[in-house]
């Protein structure tokens, strides 16, 4: 008895050669052919007619902030606003519709959103006076707020705060509005509908405290539940989640007996440097517990530096105009000792790695592993890779290692913009070896692509058109676009593959995980700056339907 085939479509299987139907029974792709092959077996089957459109395996985003991205959903996104009198205009209605909200926060916000200058207290409370008032900037690592906001969360005169964070103070001897990194914003956080704990496996990896009560509990599964539906509106059927707590497990969990979990997760251990490595136990404890098809876990995440824009990125050479290179965020013998100790444990390691000499000491944490523990196909990855030095590239491949990259985080992909000039942030020099998506393909190393949502939105086809199309930048930057066959592999079968999984999902053939997306276009006759208005019709998760036009 088949459930369920889809008739009439160009469908990309990844295994071997296009096809134009399949059929799904029990969450189980079990045939793929022609037309007249399927309709043979199709019997009383629901029928999907694709109308000549692509049918692809679900998209797999394969770095994404799933709480956070959901809690981000219902906060006033400030992306591309920029200027005083269109602050004012953006927050004002909004803060209108939110009269409860003792902080009115808002996400995305631009470094240079006010004339290009700092972002100020006193220019959030031009924009919004009355009532406390705070951004996020859409890397998570800076947080602004107006006077009213900092003096309730106690931060209007500064405060001693964990090394590596600061709340910037102005020459008149308050804060200036600027709150860096969380051990700064955290306060500011504890004041949203949330109280911070979308963010909990972000910042700390811990699980809140202090812990949800059962009301909270429900509020936050509804938050990630909207969150799942938004995913699967895009063709997503997979996500691997980059932070990690017991709660998050613990919430998933109990969605995927509820039947809100709509799209397979993964959850990782997320180990800081400031944790002891005893805490790896975690890990195991985790991958033990939670390890169904729909929700697991077995990968270690770690940071080893910050982000360009701040100048937290750790360089092998100074910033432009500075004698700072940053710092890594790991020391190096206690990052090869992490290394070496989870991949022993069988797990895999990801280390969000942006600077050419994270991304350097983070190779080198993975030969230590690979001399102490023995070469295995470990799949570690390294997410991000922003710059890389060329000496370096040639390493990925040789050690296996999987780049993990987000082409809307490049000025190539058109999202952020302008592109540096050079000597602004990068040196020229470096700016070559920038976002080398194609650089790192054509080398041989296992290229996946994913979005960091809420970084840019978890729209799957405005990465896909940003890696394949893309903004025309000055020569500097090297030409990196994709192909459109590779890309879709990247966020396909390549992101499978990636969390062992290849030989269940990632492919349209017989015998696979019924995990399927119907576009409403066909992919391959578009036209690549047109990509993005691609969408999809219909998302099939393990033969259930998730998202239907
Ligand atoms: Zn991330």
């Amino acid at each position: 008895m088949t459930d369920l085939v889809i008739l009439n479509g160009r469908v990309i299987t990844f295994d071997g050669s296009d096809a134009q139907a399949l059929a799904v029974t029990g969450g189980i792709i079990t045939a793929v052919g022609t037309n007249t092959e399927i309709r043979m077996i199709a019997g009383s089957a629901r029928v999907i007619d694709a109308q000549g459109s692509t049918v692809l395996p679900g998209f797999i985003d394969s770095h994404v902030h799933l709480f956070a991205g959901s809690a981000e959903l219902d906060y006033l996104n400030l992306t591309g606003v920029g200027g005083a009198d269109a602050l004012a205009a953006a927050v004002r209605p909004y803060a209108a519709s939110r009269p409860d909200d003792t902080v009115v926060f808002a996400a995305s916000i631009d470094y240079g959103a006010i004339d290009n200058s700092p972002v100020t207290r006193h220019d959030l409370d031009a924009a919004l006076p009355d009532r406390p008032f705070a951004a996020m900037a859409a890397d998570h690592h800076t947080v602004w707020a107006n006077t009213m906001a900092l003096v309730l969360a106690g931060l209007l005169h500064g405060k001693e705060v964990p090394e590596g964070s600061e709340v910037v103070m102005a020459p008149d001897g308050l804060a200036h509005g600027e709150l860096r990194e969380p051990g700064a914003f955290g306060p500011v956080l504890a004041l949203t509908a949330l109280a911070g704990r979308d963010l909990c496996g972000f910042i700390t990896g811990k699980d809140p405290v202090p812990p949800a009560s059962p009301n909270e509990r429900i509020l936050d599964k509804s938050i990630i539940a909207k969150g799942m539906k938004h995913c699967a509106s895009h063709g997503i059927t997979g996500l691997h989640n980059m932070d990690g707590n017991f709660y998050q497990l613990e919430l998933l969990d109990d969605m995927a007996a509820e039947g809100t979990l709509l799209c397979r997760t993964e959850i990782p251990m997320h180990l800081k440097h400031t944790d002891p490595m005893d805490r790896l136990s975690e890990a195991a404890e985790m991958q033990a517990k939670y390890n169904s098809d729909m929700l697991w876990s077995g990968c270690v995440k770690m940071f080893m530096d910050g982000v360009v824009d701040t100048r937290t990125a750790y360089m092998l050479e100074p910033y432009p105009g500075t004698d700072t290179c940053s710092d890594p965020l790991f020391p190096p013998d206690q990052f090869y000792e992490a290394c070496q100790q989870a991949d022993a444990m069988g797990l895999r390691i990801a280390v969000h790695a942006i600077g050419d000499a994270a991304v350097r000491q983070t190779l080198d944490g993975y030969e230590h592993a690979r001399q102490i523990n023995g070469a295995r196909d470990s799949r570690h990855r390294i997410e991000h890779i922003e710059t890389i030095h060329p000496d370096d590239i040639p390493r990925l491949a040789s050690m296996g290692v999987v780049a993990s990259m987000q082409p809307l985080h490049s000025p190539r992909g058109g999202f952020f913009l302008p592109a540096y000039e050079p000597g602004e942030i990068l040196h020229a020099f470096q700016i070559e070896h920038a976002f080398a998506w194609k650089t790192i393909r054509d080398s041989g190393a296992a290229m996946i692509f994913s979005t960091d949502w809420p970084i840019v939105p978890v729209d799957v086809m405005s990465t896909i058109a940003g890696a394949v199309s893309g903004a025309k930048l000055p020569d500097i930057w090297p030409d990196q676009r994709q192909g459109l066959r590779e890309t879709l592999a990247s966020y396909t079968r390549d992101n499978a593959w990636a969390e062992f999984n290849e030989h269940r999902k990632g492919r349209l053939r017989a015998g696979m995980m019924a995990d399927i997306v119907v576009m409403d276009h066909d992919l391959d006759a578009m036209r690549p700056d047109q990509l993005g208005t691609a969408r999809a019709a219909v998302t099939i998760c393990g033969g259930r339907i998730t998202f239907e036009a």
